[in-house]
């Protein structure tokens, strides 16, 4: 049962062959076994989950489950309020803070019956992509404990990897959803930017935010969109569309599918094995009848620089509410509220966000603010040209999620531009507003996963859940059990 996903344990709780209660049982003992070497859970919410399993199982037994995934188990990521259940962001500042309400997503899925087992480790608001900055520790990769998990979902992904959970929440902001499930061997996907509600998740570059879940394979990335998309009045950005069935597309026919291959994503700094896996799963596209459309995408190395600067300044205003008067952490000394806003802010954010911050104070102010920040958000006008043009010419976009495999720890800590350019894959398409997922589709020669990405135009998801799926069908890299934590 732990090896199996979302779709196969809605089967089994569907045809009673196994009890929401026991389902949990079964998760929380391998929480237990498996996360003292992990980290990826800040918080088990154990009485919690108690509790919803029970009222699954009493659902079910009246012939009345809230939705096929009533009873599923699922971990959120811990910047996704939880009420009563506490919500850290991976920071000092929020180490005790306990929301008053559940964001959306968490409010969606617990309404379609899933029980949530716990909050997940993540870098410290979402900036990073070690998950080294968290306040509560590094998340430590299951394929080798030395390496990290990505991030800044790293704990989400460390946990869908390790079979604690069969599903996780994210965030992407910048590939935080991608580039976690690349280097662990699992699957996630970012929606189009608007159809994830972000009411009630931490805010870090609000126009670049998007939620969105993380599995072990396409078929349940595409259930678990069905139960968290949606229109969210709470939400200025949510989109207002009809509801539509994300597994639509699952039997999708290649034959005739265009690929594009941008030459930007396979040029310099692209670890030869990652490039290999990669075309490997291209060439099996191919051979289903999809036909390869070379094409361009001349403003990806400005992507990176630019959203550089738009994500820190977002960042450097969302996060000025931490002040130490309304909630999180407060200094425990200060002479008067000057000092107290100092002192507060010194002592509750790390390092990497600190950084943000100043960096995001500096581009926005008098000044300088027409030399980086407009010119960022011109760049990122042409980053989406770019995608426009090439969505003309081809039905989806592959490449490598991420220049190389899961990196060791430390390795890039002290580092932050060459941290910064491991986002190099994962970056356009937030920029643009596009959705794009990661699937497992080989290892190097290290035995570490190498992922794939697929980015479709505004919309897409389906097809590219269909895509995915398909892959998934003819080959086993996302069965494939993470060497350090066996079953
Ligand atoms: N690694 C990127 C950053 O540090 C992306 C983070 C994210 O998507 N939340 O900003």
């Amino acid at each position: 049962m732990l090896e199996a996903g979302v779709a196969e344990l809605a089967e089994a709780l569907e045809a009673r062959r196994v009890s929401a209660r026991e389902l949990l049982d079964l998760f929380l003992g391998r929480i237990r076994a498996v996360d003292p070497a992990l980290n990826a859970f800040v918080t088990v919410a154990e009485e919690r989950a108690r509790a919803e399993a029970r009222a699954a199982d009493e659902r079910r037994a009246a012939g009345r489950p809230a939705s096929p995934l009533d009873g599923v188990p699922v971990a959120h990521k811990d910047l996704f309020c939880t009420r009563g259940l506490r919500t850290t962001c991976g920071s000092r500042m929020l180490a005790d803070f306990v929301s008053p309400y559940d964001a959306g997503v968490v409010e969606r899925l617990a309404r379609a019956g899933m029980v949530l087992l716990g909050k997940t480790n993540m870098d410290e608001f979402a900036m990073g992509s070690s998950n080294e900055t968290s306040f509560f520790g590094p998340v430590r990769n299951p394929w080798d404990l030395r390496r990290v998990p990505g991030g800044s979902s790293g704990g989400s992904a460390a946990a869908v990897a390790a079979r604690m959970t069969p599903a996780a929440t994210g965030s992407d902001t910048g590939g935080s959803i991608r580039q976690p499930a690349a280097m662990t061997g699992i699957c996630g996907l970012k929606p189009t930017y608007g159809t994830v509600s972000r009411y009630g998740m931490v805010a870090f570059a609000s126009s670049l935010d998007q939620g969105g879940p993380m599995a072990r394979s396409a078929r349940d990335l595409a259930l678990l969109m069905n139960a968290m998309a949606g229109f969210d009045a709470r939400d200025s950005t949510s989109l207002e569309r009809a509801p539509e069935d994300y597994a639509r597309l699952l039997d999708l026919d290649l034959a005739g599918l265009r690929i594009g291959l941008p030459k930007e994503y396979f040029g310099a700094g692209l670890d030869p094995a990652v490039g290999a896996r990669v075309m490997d799963a291209v060439g099996w596209f191919e051979r289903q009848g999809a036909r390869l459309v070379e094409l361009s995408l001349p403003n990806t190395r400005l992507a990176l620089p630019a959203y550089y600067v738009l994500a820190p300044a977002e960042a450097s205003s969302n996060l000025a509410r931490y002040d130490g008067v309304r909630y999180g952490y407060r200094a425990k000394a200060y002479t008067d509220l000057a000092d107290m806003y100092r002192r507060t802010r010194a002592e509750g954010f790390g390092a990497e966000v600190k950084r943000r911050i100043l960096i995001g104070t500096y581009v926005l102010s008098h000044g300088y603010y027409d030399a980086y920040y407009l010119q960022a958000q011109k760049v990122r006008r042409l980053v989406a040209r770019d995608f426009a043009e090439a969505f003309a010419r081809c039905d989806l976009i592959a490449g490598p999620t991420t220049p190389t495999t899961a990196f060791a720890l430390g390795e890039k800590a002290d580092d932050p531009v060459q941290m910064y350019l491991g986002d190099v894959y994962t970056i356009p398409a937030p920029l643009a507003g596009l959705p794009a997922l990661s699937i497992p589709c080989g290892f190097d020669e290290a035995g570490l996963p190498v992922g794939l990405q697929l980015t479709g135009n505004y919309f897409s998801e389906a097809r590219l859940l269909g895509a995915a799926h398909r892959f998934q069908q003819a080959t086993d890299w996302h069965r494939r059990v993470p060497r350090e934590t066996p079953l």
